[in-house]
């Protein structure tokens, strides 16, 4: 076992938006018993400080576990953000505007450099909010934000709100869809990652 974690992002909110956006689901988590409503030390990321499961948090997992309640937190971050699944590297990224996929990985899963090219710094420009880290499409010669760009296995997201579950089990499909109607309806990606 590592610490796991699993990150729902949404690719929508902005960064007026996300912090209310953010309470409004965590307001539904709580009154759904699936999080606790006070914030105690049980979480790896930010501060430490999370939401443990509540009573009823069976109701957002596949096949529940019995989990520990010290590190099983709900944390939930606002802010300009590149999400990462943490270990390991993207296999794939996709071109918002032709849809082609460029493989960034080898078949013994090592970075291809060349690959890696037109995206060197983009995250960071981003991430800085100095630049929108405009990425050269190698394949079609358009010109996009890194943020619109998708990845393998939902490796990165750029986005203002994520909510990353630790040592949860495998979060439903069900649960995923209902909480990104909560969220208005907005494009989410789902983060699933070792530290
Ligand atoms: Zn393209």
């Amino acid at each position: 076992m590592g610490d796991y974690f699993q990150t729902i992002v949404d690719l929508d909110a902005t960064e007026r938006d996300a912090q209310e956006l953010g309470a409004r689901v965590l307001e539904w988590l709580i009154a759904e018993g699936i999080v606790a409503a006070e914030r105690t030390d049980c979480v790896l990321g930010g501060d430490g400080y999370g939401h443990a499961p509540g009573p009823h948090f069976t109701k957002a997992v596949e096949e529940p576990d019995p989990v520990d309640l010290w590190s099983n937190g709900l944390h939930v971050q606002t802010g300009r953000t590149v999400f990462d699944s943490g270990q390991g590297d993207a296999g794939a990224a996709t071109c918002p505007l032709c849809r082609t996929e460029i493989r960034l990985v080898d078949e013994v899963w090592e970075p291809i450099e060349s690959a890696w090219d037109p995206f060197k710094g983009r995250f960071q420009d981003w991430a800085e909010g100095g630049g929108e880290g405009i990425v050269h499409c190698p394949s079609c010669g358009g010109s996009s934000g890194i943020d619109r760009w998708s990845w393998e296995d939902d490796y990165y997201a750029c986005g203002h709100l994520g909510f990353t579950f630790w040592g949860w089990a495998e979060l439903s499909s069900d649960f995923t869809r209902d909480l990104g109607r909560k969220l208005g309806g907005h494009r989410i990606a789902v983060l699933r990652g070792k530290l």
